[in-house]
């Protein structure tokens, strides 16, 4: 048991919960201003050596990483483990035509070219995972985790969305036969309303009020869970396992550049933050175990519309200049800056708008850990425009063969931002992350 993560740690508080006592949202949360999200921790003895970790015999994300996952502990056997993943991925691709599979990372040597780039330019593509986007794998974690426990079929589960996560989390608690309650913006298309239904989720439409502050959805999804549903959503401070889920992406990024080098940037497109915030944690992890040599600038990337992500980084930055300037006390400005979230982390102040809706939301639920990673690796946030998602989204169409949406693209868009303001040296290598099919 000595090898297995098996304990979850507030990083605003330090407030420990053990595995199987639900590590869901920090029990200190909402009692004060600070920044109360728990976050997995493998024990002290733990390596994380590659060979002992990854089971490369598999390509279910979900199997080939399960060394590294809170239900794998809980199940603590092998055997069993495999057959409760095999059985549930069997669901998934009965409900969705497909289960989980590592999904590809790939030279877009005609979009590099047409870049005008010298140096390599990846894609790894998310828009086949189940659902038609990176959502389910958070989701995953979260569905072996409440089986690996044995938690009641009939406990009724809740997710706030606009579309993708919504979507994700209808098909995996389908599988599972778990009752979903899903709170959407009146602006939900109707694609997403008659999957929903027909996958049997429960809609609740939440209206914006004037002069209310915050997503009202994300609200809605909250009265649930103080009514008792389950958190299974796409955010950390409301569920620590949904990152769990999402790290699997980051581990497969990092066996990429295990054998193809470490890219001097990842850019990732960010709403809530949960992928960014899974992806970042997997990759320093990755670092830490000896896989990769070092996680490359990670650069997270908002729209115009709304970009609670940089504005908070930047927020970051002048807190820990006003502390001192002695280096050796950053930690310690750190740790105090992420106990006061207010002093970095408010609502987007407008209704967001932009053609990327998928990445607006009106707070970075998970910014802190992105924030961290940014820092520590030396990327920067960047602010897209409006043009530069078309763009993107028209580079991508004409010159790969991924049908990924303007969200799914607007990683590409922020490598159009950096080439803009000439930040970017043209021997220096990319990946991108695109997140979501085009529906
Ligand atoms: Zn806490």
């Amino acid at each position: 048991m000595s090898e297995r993560p098996l304990e979850f740690v507030c990083h605003a508080c330090q407030s420990r919960v053990a595995a199987r006592d639900e590590p869901f949202a920090c029990p200190r949360r909402g009692e004060d201003d600070a920044d109360h999200v728990l976050e997995k921790r493998f024990p002290a003895t733990f390596d994380g050596g590659f060979e002992r970790v990854v089971d490369p015999t598999r390509n279910n994300p979900f199997l080939r990483y399960r060394r590294l996952l809170t239900s794998y502990a809980i199940v603590d056997d092998d055997a069993r483990f495999v057959e409760l993943v095999t059985r549930l991925d069997d669901a998934v691709a009965s409900v969705d035509g497909g289960g989980f599979r590592v999904s590809p990372l790939a030279t877009e040597t005609a979009l590099g070219n047409a870049l005008g780039r010298r140096a390599a330019l990846w894609v790894k593509d998310e828009t086949h995972n189940v659902a038609g986007s990176h959502k389910a794998r958070h989701l995953m974690g979260i569905l072996l985790y409440l089986e690996a426990l044995g938690v009641a079929r009939e406990h009724p589960l809740a997710i706030a969305s606009c579309g993708n996560a919504a979507l994700a989390a209808a098909v995996v608690a389908r599988a599972a036969r778990r009752p979903l309650s899903v709170y959407l913006p009146p602006s939900a298309s109707p694609t997403v309303l008659d999957r929903l239904r027909a996958l049997d989720a429960r809609i609740e439409i939440c209206p914006r009020f004037p002069g209310t502050s915050g997503d009202p959805c994300y609200h809605g999804f909250q009265r649930a869970l103080r009514e008792g549903a389950i958190p299974f959503c796409c955010t950390g401070p409301d569920n620590a396992l949904t990152i769990e889920g999402g790290e699997t992406l980051g581990f497969e990024l990092a066996e990429g550049m295990r054998t193809r080098g470490v890219p001097h940037h990842l850019l990732i497109q960010v709403g809530g933050g949960a992928l960014a915030s899974a992806v970042t944690q997997a990759l320093f992890r990755a670092h830490r175990w000896g896989w990769i040599e070092q996680p490359p600038k990670i650069d997270p990337v908002q729209t115009r519309g709304a970009w609670p992500l940089p504005r908070a980084f930047e927020r970051v930055v002048e807190l820990l200049a006003a502390s001192g300037d002695d280096r050796g006390s950053a930690s310690d400005a750190l740790e105090a800056i992420v106990r006061r979230r207010s002093s970095w982390m408010w609502a987007w102040e407008d209704e967001p708008q932009s053609i990327a809706h998928g990445i607006l939301d009106d707070e970075t639920y998970d910014g802190w850990q992105t924030i961290l990673g940014t820092l520590r690796s030396g990327g920067r946030p960047l602010i897209v425009e409006e043009s530069d998602l078309h763009s993107a989204y028209q580079l991508a169409q004409l010159n790969t063969t991924i049908r990924a949406s303007h969200t799914g693209v607007a990683g590409l868009a922020g490598l159009l931002a950096l080439e803009r303001e000439q930040a970017l040296r043209r021997d220096e290598t990319v990946c991108l992350l695109f997140t979501g099919i085009e529906r």
